[in-house]
């Protein structure tokens, strides 16, 4: 087992990765300063895969478990089913001791979470993530959400948990495409922190496709590392934090103009960090050729290099409605080197249309 401590004060925690945890979950769980009387909230999927051995392993150490099941999707993420939650922490009796554990991807985690945060002010948040996203991304840093009618996140707090745990052998089950979604925020972290792990993710990328369980608990435990090393620095996203970001300015133009059905949130990223490695080059930041490696990389996982079709105006517009006039300026997370990232200002528009050709035209 591999144990990475986030260091937050009063609010520290670890996350500890290891395969087969999950079967062990109730040890885990026992071992917090917390009542014995848990609600246990999955979605439809991993409350079938996962939900029956782990409410046995809480069962089994003492804990009365209840268990919610939301509907699977992003669409989860709602006050609406905030408000079921918080039904269900009432009737079961949930007092400010008594754990909420989210047992799922980062839908089930920031809805999880968010409840936590809230019910009754706040009580003790346990989190065992199971896609790849959500054990290398959302469950590092203690973001917690739902989603409003008019924009996604735009409810939440930051609200970390008591502790978090990592078991790669949930990856197993996960669906291809899902499993490569993760794996671009994976790739994020070595382009902006780590040019050695770029090489690893280069050479492993068959082995690491596979789902090699050595391999996924190494890379996931590196990913928590390099994240906490940020959260720790900027726990409130006022600077640092915002590197985390790379490749989503263009990801999250892109995600919207295919409607967010045509690319899942790591499609657009890997997109995404295409044409800010584009811009890179083309501000003069980082040698010819840094383009290809991250095309080489995102291509190795599966995921696409290519989003033909879409409409460059369409995407600036997306990347900040008022800001698509000539001349105007834009703020951009770029590399300054594989394995490093810089905040740059100043860009213009113009630059940002000819780096998005990397992405819509075929050469
Ligand atoms: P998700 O939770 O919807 O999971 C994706 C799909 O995989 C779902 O259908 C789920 O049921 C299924 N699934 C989960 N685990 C599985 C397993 N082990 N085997 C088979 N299927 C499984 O999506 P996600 O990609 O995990 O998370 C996306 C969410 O995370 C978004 O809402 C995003 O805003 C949020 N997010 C939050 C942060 C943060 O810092 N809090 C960071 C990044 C993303
Ligand atoms: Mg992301």
């Amino acid at each position: 087992m591999e144990t990475i401590r986030v260091n937050l004060g009063s609010r520290s925690y670890n996350i500890d990765v290891q395969a087969g945890g999950l079967a062990n979950i109730g040890d885990w769980a026992a071992a917090f300063p917390v009542e014995k009387k848990v609600l246990v909230v999955a979605d439809e999927n991993t409350a079938s895969l996962f939900g029956e051995q782990a409410a046995a392993s809480l069962q089994q150490v003492g804990f009365t478990v209840t268990l919610a099941v939301l509907p699977p999707g992003e669409v989860a993420k709602s006050l609406a089913q905030a408000d079921v939650l918080y039904a269900r922490a009432i009737v079961a009796g949930l007092d400010r001791n008594c754990p909420i554990l989210a047992l799922g991807g980062g839908v089930v985690g920031d809805l999880a979470g968010f409840v936590a945060a809230t019910y009754l002010r706040g009580v003790p948040f346990l989190q065992v993530p199971t896609t790849l996203l959500s054990q290398v991304d959302s469950s590092v840093g203690g973001k917690v959400a739902v989603n409003h009618p008019l924009g996604k996140n735009l409810i939440g707090a930051f609200y970390q948990p008591l502790g978090v745990l990592i078991d790669p052998q949930t990856l197993l089950t996960l669906p291809e495409r899902e499993f490569a979604s993760g794996m671009a925020e994976v790739i994020k972290y070595g382009l902006i922190a780590d040019a050695e792990f770029c090489r690893v993710l280069a050479a492993q990328a068959e082995v690491i496709g596979r789902r090699d369980l050595q391999q996924m608990a190494q890379i996931v435990a590196h990913c928590c590392q390099m994240k906490a090393a940020v959260v720790e620095r900027d726990e409130q996203d006022l600077g640092e934090r915002m590197l985390l970001n790379f490749g989503h300015t263009a990801g999250h133009a892109i995600e919207a103009a295919g409607n967010f059905e045509r690319f899942t949130h790591g499609e657009g990223v890997a997109l995404g960090m295409i044409v800010a490695a584009r811009l890179s080059e083309l501000q003069g930041l980082v040698p010819a050729g840094t383009l290809q490696t991250v095309r080489d990389l995102v291509a190795a996982y599966g995921l696409p290099t290519m989003a033909t079709g879409l409409n460059p105006a369409d995407l600036i517009g997306f990347m900040g409605s008022d800001k698509k006039r000539e001349g105007s300026r834009l703020r951009w997370i770029l590399l300054a080197g594989l394995g490093q990232a810089k905040i740059q200002s100043g860009i213009n528009s113009n630059q940002v249309e000819e780096a998005l050709q990397a992405i819509l035209t075929v050469e």
